[in-house]
């Protein structure tokens, strides 16, 4: 079969793609996906976060290599390999970014890719249901938000002690308290937003593709493993898939439209180098023909790198003691009947977006706040004992690194190496961030349920020995982007132009989290979901 749109990886743009696409009768469509579809109760169920991130089935379970601000240690990195792709097994935080971080992205020669040109598209994808509906409009009257999009974003509706103190301690330090941390301004604290419909996650299969699976003009093709483009001349003809790596023969798809890639930031930029589109030494050392060199095709990689305190509990209860036991029972039935329980918990749930300087203009901290702590810093174990964390992280770091096949072979996995904290003015803001958080967990407001300090404890008080702890305990937070960026031709990192079009090629396109030119202040799937609305906008439009 001949399609006229072949999209590559059905995650968070490949979804909204995939839908938006198939809206046009005449289109045909075909979504592929390497992962299984996504049965899994644990995907669905907002606490079964826990499970899949380490499930070896619906994740591709990366690791970064090792470096001096990771001191020494490789980073479990997780990204989905399922139906929606990582919205399926991510923290189900729902965070736009400000609007300076897009208004910047323009700056740097992205023509039409500023926040009032992205806002259209952040509305059209959601439903906003806010637990207090005057928060939709500006200072300026002008609507904000959506209300007719396929994702239901939702208040977090759980309250407790904690939570509450937590937030008395962020206002007696002058933060503000934010109705819409995605409204018109992201400083201060509240409550999250979350990609939660009732009890249930909001993947962007959830979303996008359960309710258009059956249109006649969309294939979706899952366990199938995209292992090269095919191209005749400079344009692509389709793709080759492998149901496994044992398998010897491959399946073409043929597009006589476009490919566009949506692998996400880690297998985007890597499909690419094994096409032949990439840097030249790198391409050359590992034996693969020149098709056309682009040198920043896996670089400009950039993340969130988390620096989790860990505090011990008393006079209340913890999501630690809840999830054993008899407890875990109790609240298991507190789930099935559409009670208040931790099942539909994801792994944040209070937020602070605050600065590291008074003479910032914008902030460039987000410190999360969870009345749950886990072994190790790992948010896939919880401590024995009644503990909350407070996580630090810097908005937008100047730190940044690479995605390198590392061989021929599709199936082994890539170089990553994201440099965390390469840049001094990322350590700087990061040790702020540390102190932040202390002076957070020491406050009056907490101290009823303050016990002591768990990690790293009362002896570490100096800059170095802050800065070492960051270091030796910080973890991703999971937003890996930039590493097919979007640039003027101009600028040598440029991968595709502002209509993610990849350099040198009329009908191949990159569309999902690489393309950013900068991480946004915030988590990063609801940006990910806007490139794509913005893009299938486009297309629909021209076709
Ligand atoms: C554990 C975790 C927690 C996170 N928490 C949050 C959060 O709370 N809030 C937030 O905003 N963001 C969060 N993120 C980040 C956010 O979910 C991702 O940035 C976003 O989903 C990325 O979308 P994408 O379309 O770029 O890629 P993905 O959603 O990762 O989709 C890529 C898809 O392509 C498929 N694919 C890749 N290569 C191939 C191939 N060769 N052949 C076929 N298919 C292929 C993959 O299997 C995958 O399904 C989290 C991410 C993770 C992993």
């Amino acid at each position: 079969m001949d399609f006229d749109y072949v999209i590559v990886g059905a995650g968070s743009a490949g979804c909204l793609l995939a839908n938006r696409l198939s809206a046009i009768p005449g289109n045909k469509v075909c979504l592929i996906e390497a992962g299984p579809s996504d049965w899994s109760p644990f995907i669905h169920i907002p606490a079964g976060f826990m499970k899949t991130v380490t499930n070896k089935r619906l994740n591709w379970l990366y690791e970064t290599e090792p470096s001096v601000g990771t001191n020494g240690r490789s980073i479990p990195t997780p990204r989905g390999k399922v139906l929606g792709g990582s919205s399926s097994i991510n923290g189900l935080i729902f965070n736009r970014g400000q609007r300076l971080d897009f208004d910047n992205w323009a700056q740097r020669g992205n023509v039409g890719w500023g926040y009032d040109d992205l806002l259209p598209h952040f509305k059209s994808l959601e439903n906003y249901k806010s637990s207090a509906r005057q928060i939709f409009k500006s200072s300026g009257k002008k609507e904000l938000r959506g209300s007719g999009g396929e994702m239901i974003v939702t208040d977090l509706n759980w309250r407790d002690p904690l939570c509450e103190a937590f937030i008395q301690s962020a206002v007696s330090m002058g933060m503000p308290v934010n109705p819409d941390y995605n409204g018109e301004n992201e400083e201060g604290v509240s409550y999250v937003q979350r990609t939660v419909s009732g009890t249930r996650r909001m993947s962007a299969s959830t979303a996008y593709l359960k309710p258009i699976k059956r249109r006649r003009n969309l294939k979706i093709i899952t366990n199938a493993f995209v292992t090269k483009l095919r191209f005749e001349d400079s344009r692509v003809i389709g793709v080759e898939y492998k149901r496994s790596q044992s398998n010897q023969s491959s399946i073409f798809i043929k597009s006589s439209g476009e490919v566009i890639l949506s692998g996400g930031a880690i297998n985007s930029p890597q499909m690419l180098q094994l096409s032949g589109i990439g840097p030249g030494k790198l391409l050359q050392s590992l034996g693969i023909p020149i098709r056309c060199e682009l040198p920043g095709v896996g670089v400009n990689l950039r993340d969130h790198y988390a620096t989790r305190l860990t505090g011990k509990a008393k006079n209340v209860r913890t999501i630690n003691e809840l999830s054993r036991g008899p407890r875990l029972f109790g609240e298991i039935v507190k789930y099935a009947v559409g009670r208040q329980s931790i099942l539909s918990l994801g792994p944040t749930l209070v937020y602070c977006f605050w600065h590291s300087n008074e003479l910032r203009r914008s902030n460039d901290l987000q410190i999360s706040f969870t009345p749950a702590s886990y072994a190790l810093g790992r948010q896939s174990e919880l401590d024995n004992f009644p503990g909350f964390s407070i996580a630090a992280w810097v908005q937008r770091p100047e730190s940044s690194g690479w995605v390198r096949a590392k061989s021929q072979d599709p199936f082994c996995k890539p170089i990553i190496q994201p440099n965390y904290l390469e840049a001094a003015e990322d350590q700087r803001i990061l040790v702020e961030g540390i102190k932040i958080s202390r002076k957070l967990m020491n406050s009056s407001a907490l101290s009823p349920y303050f016990d002591h300090e768990v990690y790293p404890g009362k002896d570490v008080q100096s800059d170095a020995e802050l800065l070492n702890v960051a270091r030796e305990r910080s973890n991703t937070a999971y937003h890996l982007v930039g590493s097919c960026r979007m640039a003027p031709k101009s600028d040598s990192t440029s991968v595709v132009d502002n209509n993610l079009r990849v350099r040198g090629f009329q009908n191949l396109r990159v569309v999902d989290a690489s393309i950013m030119p900068m991480i946004p202040s915030s988590n990063v799937n609801a940006a990910v979901l806007a490139i794509a609305e913005k893009i299938a906008t486009e297309i629909v439009r021209g076709s």
